[in-house]
């Protein structure tokens, strides 16, 4: 009988999916933004003005982050190919705005980085409704919130976490670490 697969092996197995993934990357599809409500509008418009504000801080205090192209959050270092977005969960395979209604496949699946942006931003305002509150525009406390969300997911053993099963209950307490930023990203 086969050992059950380590979430090592699945790492290893999802980097030659990549490779594969890289490969195939003309064979696209694309999202079709003809029928985007003026609401989808004004969320992609709210993805872009944090975007815009975050990189103009970004520059000025000349910091080493990278604003994700999914989420509009700074949270990638500069060299942050095939990184994971800790808000967003997108991971970046080198797709942006020239290209972001085309569906790349691969680590994002069947996601455009448009559906991407029009997801978090609908979440964004989905909880800011929940908790009676609004998502946080002010660069200073965004940076603080990921500071203090990246110490939190620190604070998990690597290497417990890469030789846990599946269905090791340490999944459950990571995957409910990762989503609380969403609602320390809300303005109470
Ligand atoms: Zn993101």
């Amino acid at each position: 009988m086969l050992a059950p697969l380590t979430v090592r092996d699945h790492v290893r197995q999802s980097r030659c999916t990549i490779v594969t993934v890289l490969q195939k990357m003309r064979e696209r599809k694309t999202f079709d933004t003809s029928k985007l409500s003026k609401e989808d509008l004004r969320l992609l418009e709210s993805f872009h003005n944090r975007r815009r504000r975050i990189n103009s801080f970004i520059s000025k205090n000349d910091l080493k982050l990278t604003t994700c192209p999914g989420c509009g959050f700074p949270t990638f270092t500069e060299d942050w190919f095939h990184e994971i977005c800790g808000v967003c969960n997108w991971q970046n395979d080198g797709q942006d705005d020239p290209h972001a209604d085309e569906v790349w496949g691969g680590p994002n699946y069947k996601l455009s980085l448009t559906e991407n942006r029009l997801n978090i931003c609908r979440t964004l305002e989905e909880k800011s409704k929940a908790l009676n509150g609004v998502a946080m525009q002010d660069p200073n406390e965004i940076m603080d919130v990921l500071k203090a969300h990246q110490k939190r997911m620190d604070s998990f053993d690597d290497d417990k976490m890469m030789n846990a099963l599946r269905d090791d209950p340490i999944w459950e307490e990571w995957t409910k670490a990762r989503k609380e930023v969403l609602n320390d990203l809300i303005k109470r």
